[in-house]
């Protein structure tokens, strides 16, 4: 998932536990879910449901093959607002026994049903409510083609639980297939393959042959089109988007084979994206085999499809390694990250790499700068029991876990690192772990018995401990130390001319970040006649221009900040606008107005980050 700018966070004070774990224990607990995979797990999922835009339900039927490990006489779901109405064992589907437990804050109730030893199949009737969380239903008007209504869903975290049964645990994995009945106008996909034409009955097949973690469900519903980019990738949209994306996204196979010459195979078969309407809450979300994205990336001009590089990258980390907990999120965003810079040097080259670390590192320091260096939820191993597991994933596992990866390559050198990583992610292929799982393969396989080394990556204080150690290896561009001295020196000599010498969104963005901070109402007019920020941005610009011109109280911009928020439910971007406002008793008031016109096209999980921050 991609967030890219921080989104609020609301940390519970909770003590700086130093729980310097080492060894993996016997069986891993994920306080997010009520399961108990060692007595009773699921294995694959045949799924048989109906959307229905008239009640904006999802119902039908979830039958789980499961493996009663402890031959016991119970199998505990996870459900959250959904509403159960039979549960029958095996194919002769024997009606059985099931109980709700209490329900405990953001994470929904206990499904326990009652089974028998020799179970291997468990059939549960539901149909979904209004409250679901990862249910996002979309009128036609809040589409890019106005015609059709639209359905997607977004899983990650714990939300699955909101329109499946499951056992909600990423490190739970399960196979599926999927029989899925939409309107016949409008045309389904999922995380698995899929169909690349509308068909005249409306029903439509999945096969999901990899085990996937239950965050990876995802679907979406509407008036969708494909468009193939070469033998292997492509691009489905609403009909309106379906050229622009497909131009966009050109260099996707060229990302693949990018991708694969650092760490192996890319083991899904196809890789698509699907361009989903705006109110999606987030950049990009890494659903196999179909990459949900923002429509905010299809600038017109392929400069934000670095993008793609980080979802592309959860096909290893994330997709193929998982966490096995939330509080493990760092593996999977911490690596994606890594291999997200990777594969951008690859497509985009050195000088460019250069200065997305130096952009990660400013990440890094502000976010640190915001939660304080000795906060606990700045370590890289996090605790959210009790928590919303959306609350870790800020940027901290993102960033901080990719500068963790770079101490070590430099300590080891890429000529190690790179095979370390190609073999870490096929040691450990399609399987969920723990922290402390990838501290023992770093210690068995690079580390050894080198103190030295050891001294070098310092791994206890990246992983266990607050802030960022002294040993974070050091960032430079010089394309950025160019711009750095236009930035010295525009302000006696002018800004004509400059948008000559700061062109690609990168260098515009530094730009934008390191403004004076006593620039003048004057100065911010002439630099917008200059780069046309405010008119002409693409996303990433706009997004940074906005912060300054909410800082500065540049007014001209003002109708286009409205418009810009009210277009958008990116959460991340929108907290960093809406942050900015809030900052000033004026600015308050502004961002209660824009939030009212706007909420109603945000998606659930945006309007409660923002409502929050402005109670
Ligand atoms: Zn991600």
């Amino acid at each position: 998932m991609k967030k890219l700018i921080l989104v609020t966070l609301f940390l519970t004070a909770i003590a700086c536990e130093k729980k310097e774990q080492t060894e993996k224990p016997a069986v891993v607990t994920d306080e997010h879910s009520f399961s108990k995979p060692e007595l009773a797990v699921v294995k694959h999922l045949d799924l048989d449901i109906k959307v229905d835009f008239d009640t904006q339900t999802i119902s039908g039927k979830a039958s789980w093959q499961i493996d009663n490990i402890s031959k016991g006489n119970e199998i505990i779901f996870d459900e959250n607002t959904l509403n159960i109405t039979k549960v029958t064992l095996g194919d002769e589907e024997k009606e059985t026994k099931f109980e709700l437990g209490a329900a405990v804050e953001f994470h929904g109730k206990p499904l326990h049903i009652t089974i028998e030893p020799n179970t291997t199949k468990v059939n549960i009737y539901y149909s979904t409510s209004k409250e679901a969380i990862a249910l996002q239903w979309l009128n036609p008007q809040q589409t890019a083609d106005k015609k059709k209504p639209f359905l997607f869903s977004q899983g990650e975290s714990i939300w699955s639980r909101t329109w499946i049964p499951c056992q909600d645990s990423p490190g739970i994995r399960f196979t599926y297939n999927a029989k899925v009945t939409v309107p016949k106008d409008l045309m389904a996909v999922m995380s698995a393959v899929n169909p690349q034409k509308k068909n005249d009955t409306g029903v439509y097949t999945f096969k999901q042959d990899k085990a996937i973690p239950s965050y990876l469900m995802a679907i979406a519903v509407g008036d969708i089109e494909f468009k193939s980019i070469d033998n292997r990738t492509g691009v489905y949209a609403e009909p309106s988007l379906i050229n622009k994306a497909a131009w966009e996204f050109a260099e996707l196979g060229k990302m693949v084979h990018a991708a694969e010459k650092l760490y192996g195979p890319y083991r899904w078969g196809r890789y698509d994206v699907l361009v989903l309407p705006p109110s999606f809450p987030y950049g990009g979300m890494e659903n196999p085999n179909l990459t949900f994205l923002t429509p905010g990336v299809i600038a017109g001009d392929r400069s934000l499809t670095s993008l793609l590089a980080h979802e592309l990258g959860h096909s290893w980390s994330g997709n193929l390694v998982t966490n096995a907990t939330w509080d493990d999120i760092w593996l999977n965003e911490g690596f994606t990250t890594y291999v997200e810079h990777r594969i951008g040097e690859e497509i985009f080259g050195k000088k460019e790499a250069e200065m997305q670390d130096v952009l990660t590192r400013k990440d890094l320091d502000d976010n640190i700068a915001e939660y304080g260096a000795t906060n606990p939820d700045t370590r890289l191993k996090v605790s959210l029991t009790n928590r919303n597991p959306d609350d870790g994933i800020s940027q901290i596992p993102y960033v901080k876990g990719y500068n963790f990866l770079k101490v070590i390559e430099a300590a080891v050198g890429r000529e190690k690192f790179d095979p370390f990583i190609k073999n870490y992610f096929d040691a450990h292929a399609f399987q969920s772990i723990t922290t402390e799982d990838f501290v023992k393969y770093l210690k068995e396989n690079l580390i050894k018995d080198d103190k030295a080394l050891a001294d070098k990556i310092k791994l206890d204080d990246w992983i266990y401990k607050p802030g960022v150690p002294s040993n974070i290896t050091a960032v430079s561009s010089e394309d950025f130390i160019a711009i750095d001295n236009i930035q010295k020196n525009w302000r006696t000599t002018g800004v004509k001319g400059l948008s000559e010498k700061i062109k690609s969104t990168t260098e515009k963005q530094h730009f934008i970040d390191y403004l004076p901070s006593d620039i003048t109402a004057k100065e911010m007019t002439a630099i917008d006649n200059e780069f046309s920020f405010t008119k002409n941005g693409n996303f990433v610009i706009k997004r940074q221009w906005f912060i300054q011109a909410i800082r500065h109280q540049y007014k001209t911009a003002y109708p286009a900040i409205e418009q810009f928020m009210i277009a958008t439910s990116r959460t991340g971007s929108l907290m960093s606008l809406y942050k900015e406002m809030v900052k000033t008793p004026e600015g308050k008031i502004w961002a209660k107005q824009i939030f009212n016109k706007a909420k109603s096209g945000y998606h659930a999980t945006t309007v409660q980050a923002v409502g929050d921050l402005l109670k």
